[in-house]
This record gives C-alpha cells, sequence and structure tokens, in this order.
C-alpha cells in the first residue's frame, strides 16, 4: 500500500472532537463532493475510491446530522481500476448540511455559493486541524518520503485552493499553490513543514516513517561533521545555516529561484536540500564538487541579494 494511503488510513481512525466534527466534514465535502442544484434543492454527490473516507463522511454526517446518506458502490469497469464508492446527501437533507458546513448561503434571492475556506467554523484551533485533515483526505496526497518530499492537496477552484493555503500559512506553514491543467494544488515541498503539517492534522505515524527516513537521511550526509565540531561550533554552523535558509526563502518567494544565475539557484536548492550539512560537506553534495570557500561565498552572495531585495522594499 503506498504512504498516502497509509496515512488516509491512519486519519481515518481518529475520533473527533464533537466541536471539530463539523469542521472536518465540510472539508471532505468541499474537497470531494460536487454540488448539484436540482428541482427539489441543492444536492451533493462525493466520489472516492477510499472505503474509509466514504465511510468517514457517513459517520460524520450521522453524529452531526442524525441522517446517514446514500451511498452506491461502483464495480470497476476496467482492469485494474479501482471501485469508486459514491455518497449522496439527497434533495431535502442535503441543504442544512451545506448551509452548516459552509458551501452554500441561502439568500432571500434565493442560494449563493460560497467558494472559500468556511472560517467562521474554524476559530479553534482544533478545528483548523480537522479541517485540513478533512482536506487531505478529500483531495490530498503524501509522497513515499523514500523517493523525496511532497504533500499536496488538489482542488479545481483558485478561489478555494488559495483560502486553503492561507489557512495553512495562519499555523507558519508556508504552502504554495500552483496551476495544473484545470485545477489548482496548494503543495508543501520542504520536509519539516510536511512533518509539520502531520503533526497538526493528526498523522503521527506518518510523522514517525517521514521523520525516520529524514534522519537516516542526515546521518549519512553528517556522519563526519560530529565527530570533528565541537558543540559551540555545531551552534554556530546551524545559526548561520539558518540565517541562509531564511535568505533562500526570501529569495524564493519574493523573486524566485528562476531569476538567480544558474550557480546560485543550486546552491539555494542544495542548501534547502540539506539544511543542516556544513559547507565543506555541503560542496561535495556537488557534481562535480566545489570547495568550502566556494560554498561559502555562494552563500554569502545569496544572504546579500536577499539583503538587498529588503532594501529595496524599504525604500
Ligand atoms: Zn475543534
Amino acid at each position: 500500500m503506498s504512504f498516502a494511503t497509509d496515512t488516509k488510513q491512519e486519519l481515518c481512525e481518529i475520533r473527533d472532537k464533537p466541536c471539530c466534527e463539523l469542521a472536518e466534514l465540510a472539508a471532505l465535502l468541499h474537497g470531494a463532493g460536487a454540488l448539484h442544484i436540482g428541482r427539489d434543492g441543492p444536492f451533493l454527490t462525493l466520489n472516492t475510491e477510499t472505503p474509509r473516507v466514504a465511510r468517514r463522511v457517513f459517520t460524520l454526517c450521522k453524529a452531526r446530522f442524525g441522517f446517514t446518506p446514500e451511498l452506491r458502490t461502483q464495480a470497476r469497469k476496467r482492469l485494474r481500476r479501482r471501485n469508486t464508492y459514491q455518497v449522496v446527501l439527497p434533495p431535502g437533507r442535503a441543504d442544512k448540511v451545506l448551509v452548516e458546513c459552509g458551501l452554500i448561503a441561502l439568500a432571500s434571492d434565493g442560494l449563493r455559493i460560497r467558494r472559500a475556506v468556511p472560517l467562521s467554523l474554524l476559530r479553534r484551533k482544533c478545528c483548523k486541524h480537522a479541517y485540513l485533515r478533512g482536506a487531505f483526505l478529500a483531495a490530498g496526497t503524501i509522497s513515499d518520503p523514500g523517493k523525496g518530499y511532497h504533500l499536496e492537496i488538489v482542488s479545481s477552484g483558485q478561489e478555494y485552493a488559495e483560502s486553503l493555503a492561507a489557512l495553512i500559512q495562519k499555523l507558519e506553514i508556508p504552502a504554495k499553490v500552483v496551476p495544473r491543467r484545470e485545477s489548482f494544488v496548494v503543495y508543501l515541498k520542504e520536509s519539516e513543514y510536511i512533518v509539520e503539517f502531520l503533526n497538526r492534522i493528526g498523522a503521527h505515524q506518518a510523522l514517525m516513517a517521514l521523520e525516520n527516513v529524514r534522519i537516516t537521511k542526515n546521518v549519512r550526509n553528517n556522519v563526519n561533521r560530529a565527530a570533528n565540531c565541537d558543540s559551540a561550533n555545531v551552534d554556530k554552523t546551524m545559526d548561520a545555516s539558518r540565517r541562509q535558509i531564511e535568505a533562500i526563502r526570501e529569495i524564493e518567494e519574493g523573486m524566485g529561484f528562476s531569476r538567480l544565475p544558474r550557480h546560485l539557484r543550486e546552491m539555494a536548492e542544495k542548501r534547502l536540500e540539506f539544511p543542516e550539512t556544513p559547507m565543506k560537506e555541503l560542496g561535495e553534495c556537488f557534481s562535480p564538487p566545489i570547495s568550502k570557500s566556494a560554498v561559502n561565498h555562494r552563500l554569502r552572495r545569496l544572504v546579500e541579494i536577499a539583503q538587498e531585495m529588503h532594501r529595496k522594499k524599504g525604500e
């Protein structure tokens, strides 16, 4: 089974606090549901290949609204296609759920569709976390950490994607949005932020698995470091690298790596990939390897560029 499926499985076992049920349900319906306006009123269908996600919607709906939605199973038509499960909130039942979950608003002149994250449901921190859990269950995926660090949540609407990214940013996790074909993808790249996100949504086993891979990689990279440095030196290295990473992130956000000369762009990417590696070893991560003083020079240049950006912003 994939790492993403394992992670979702783990999340489906979490017991929501009563205040969080509505938040998680809202995210599941918004992220995986399709809203229809029929003759008898609005209704919603939700398709998923993960039976547990269907069951989760079921359970939350029942706990919160006291009725069970309809469930339809569509057998796979072609080989290697998985069954899909369709959850239906039928007309007559759906509108109360949709209004309370912040997907629609009933106004005197009819019905309005609400496209952004319903912040009014998310005043508490635990409910914010529950909402993100639902959003990930509905439309998220995460790479196997052995193959790289990537977590994303796909959305068909730009406004929703941006409001979701803003919600994640509120938790000091710098999520970004990128358009992809017909949709918009909210994503996280750096392992430390993915770990933090998993922590917030309650995927602790997935988090441990990812940390294990991360630690193994770091140990491999830093095999000589501990022996050579006393702790004061390590602290100094950490401080310096923290400053460099801050600068690199500012550059990435302010002007993008694409405007950097190639050698600096490569340096920036390597530093983000190996945040704690001392300069000498960092130089060895290049092919061909570069000297410690070249690494030092390039990192200093990146910090200067960030400072220049600051100055210009201040003018
Ligand atoms: Zn809550």
